[in-house]
């Protein structure tokens, strides 16, 4: 199978949340039949909803890969449990110490029971849309419409791009 190009969202909001999506994005190189092409900035921003929680932790990171999406969901969700595995105290880490979704792959629209891609909250989320600007310029997204078009209707939640450390 050819390789295909897929935008991957990260975000963390428990725990060393910069470190964890740190380590996630270099964990996505090591996934065999990927190979990591470009990565975001890492953002902070406001959490969705009412319940008082921390600021996340975002970034997005662009991949080539020959596996199929549910076998890239595997590995995403290897990667996420490797991060209550190695915690001392598992009780204290709900699930979003690390959440991987798969934004775009390539051209493909699917939505069985485990997956719906293009991920279905992504074209209203400024904390995907802006850093896939980043990493990946203006791209239009069938079905619905420009990056650029997107990020203008997007949420209004708080975000703030971090100062990279690495380039
Ligand atoms: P959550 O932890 O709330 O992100 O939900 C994880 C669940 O969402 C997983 O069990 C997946 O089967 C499902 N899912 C559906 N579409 C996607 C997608 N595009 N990327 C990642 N997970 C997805």
């Amino acid at each position: 199978m050819p390789a295909e190009e897929v935008f991957i969202a990260l975000g963390s909001n428990l725990g060393d949340s910069i470190t964890i999506v740190e380590q996630a994005l270099q964990a996505l190189d090591n996934i065999g039949r990927c190979r990591l092409l470009a990565r975001s900035s890492l953002y902070r921003s406001e959490a969705i909803g009412d319940i008082p929680q921390d600021d996340y932790i975002n970034a997005v990171a662009r991949i080539e890969t020959s596996l199929e999406p549910m076998a890239l969901l595997l590995e995403l969700q290897a990667i996420e449990h490797a991060y209550y595995r190695n915690r001392e105290n598992a009780e204290r880490w709900a699930p979003r110490t690390l959440d991987l979704d798969i934004v775009l792959f390539g051209n493909r629209q699917m939505n069985d029971s485990h997956l719906t891609i293009p991920h279905p909250e992504f074209s209203r989320r400024r904390f995907v849309l802006e850093p896939m600007f980043e990493i990946g310029g203006d791209r239009f997204i069938a079905g619905y419409g420009s990056l650029s078009y997107l990020i203008d209707k997007a949420d209004a939640l708080r975000m703030e791009k971090l100062e990279r450390t690495d380039a």
